[in-house]
């Protein structure tokens, strides 16, 4: 299938990835060709060993680590982490771990201009990206700027490996969310969408080999590949509902990230399946299944993905909610936002029905 288009603008960010099992052992030699000398390791309370364990892979190159990285790169923590890597006088920093490692690395270049590695350890996608969110007193915004774009991303399969199943699933149909909305992008070019139909080709064929086996390495590197293609997409190109959706209950009701993109992904594309089937129609073909909706909840239901709201802990009385604040300002969506047909839309992904139309 072609991917042509009469007219596009495309724009790709200038960044150098090395991909492989072990690649993580190269990292001082990425330090020393970025011009630098002076490393800050940053990660997850979770991941602080990782960090030691990166400390270790630089020698004198490491001049600390931070290891409190949190989800949705809270202001107060980046405003501590920037001090400390100016403290201590580094020139760049290695984020190891998933969203939100990178995203307190691209808060503190931000910040500082200091180039990033990142090492990413989920399938996010974070690290393919010029967009920062931030929460400051409970409010998350989210920005676009160069300044945030990682300079280098060392895709290790061996670190995913250690990523539970139920994290890689969710985290894989969070990056595959990217690829899917990628599909209809007003600025979507043929390269992105290129991109996007790989992307999804990529978790297709490994997710179900890792699930069968999380330590396969070739299907962990496969799914890997899947995250970088998919997160350089949403890099590149706008989102919509799914992206949309998944902000407000994340922000307005405390659910998790990766999961809600989870839950949410058959039912957005089928809600915008009905306004752009041509454009959603790789879905199908890479999944099968009678609709673009259906394809992805089956692969969902395969994977043993979780599929409802509910269970994600929201209240069947926050729907009225949800629906009010997801129709409050207005964005471009493939199909129009009708706030009945959105209601809808959540009732079914709270109760984990299947999509319809
Ligand atoms: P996360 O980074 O919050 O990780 C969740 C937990 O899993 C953490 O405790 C982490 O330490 C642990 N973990 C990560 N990798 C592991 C591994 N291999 N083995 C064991 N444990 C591991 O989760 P995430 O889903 O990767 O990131 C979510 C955050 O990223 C959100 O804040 C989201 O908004 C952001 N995000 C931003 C962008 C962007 O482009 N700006 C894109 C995607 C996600």
């Amino acid at each position: 299938m072609s991917h042509f288009q009469d007219s596009f603008v495309a724009q790709s960010a200038a960044v150098r990835v090395r991909f492989g099992a072990g690649v993580r052992h190269a990292v001082a030699e990425e330090i020393r060709a970025l011009g630098c000398h002076r490393a800050l390791i940053l990660s997850t309370p979770h991941q602080a060993e990782t960090a030691r364990q990166f400390a270790d892979l630089c020698g004198p190159l490491a001049v600390g680590t931070f290891t409190n990285a949190t989800m949705h790169t809270p202001v107060d923590v980046s405003e501590a982490a920037t001090a400390h890597a100016l403290q201590l006088g580094a020139d760049c920093v290695v984020a190891v771990g998933g969203g939100s490692t990178t995203g307190l690395g691209k808060a503190i270049a931000l910040r500082t201009d200091l180039p990033q590695i990142v090492v990413p350890t989920t399938y996010a996608g974070s690290e393919a990206t010029p967009i920062l969110g931030q929460t400051e007193a409970g409010r998350k915004t989210t920005l676009t700027s160069p300044k945030v774009q990682p300079e280098v991303i060392l895709y290790d399969a061996e670190l995913v490996q250690s990523l539970p199943v139920g994290m890689t699933v969710t985290s894989a149909l969070n990056a595959m969310a990217h690829a899917a909305e990628g599909l209809y992008a007003q600025n979507r070019s043929p390269l992105s969408t290129l991109m996007a139909v790989e992307g999804l080709r990529a978790f297709r064929d490994g997710l179900p080999k890792v699930v069968a086996n999380p330590q396969d390495p070739s299907a962990r590197g496969e799914t890997l590949y899947g995250a970088w293609l998919c997160g350089t997409v949403l890099g590149q190109v706008g989102m919509a509902l799914h992206h949309k959706l998944c902000h407000t209950l994340g922000g307005a009701f405390d659910l998790p990230h990766a999961e809600t993109h989870a839950v949410i992904l058959a039912h957005a594309i089928a809600y915008n399946a009905v306004a752009v089937p041509d454009l959603l129609a790789p879905i199908t073909e890479i999944f099968g299944g009678t609709s673009p909706g259906m394809a992805i909840h089956d692969f969902a239901v395969a994977m043993q993905a979780p599929l409802a709201l509910r269970d994600l802990g929201l209240m069947e009385a926050d729907l009225d909610r949800a629906a009010d604040l997801a129709t409050q300002n207005p964005y471009w969506n493939p199909r129009p936002i009708e706030r009945p047909a959105l209601r809808h839309l959540l009732q079914a992904a709270w109760a984990g029905d299947a999509p319809t139309v």
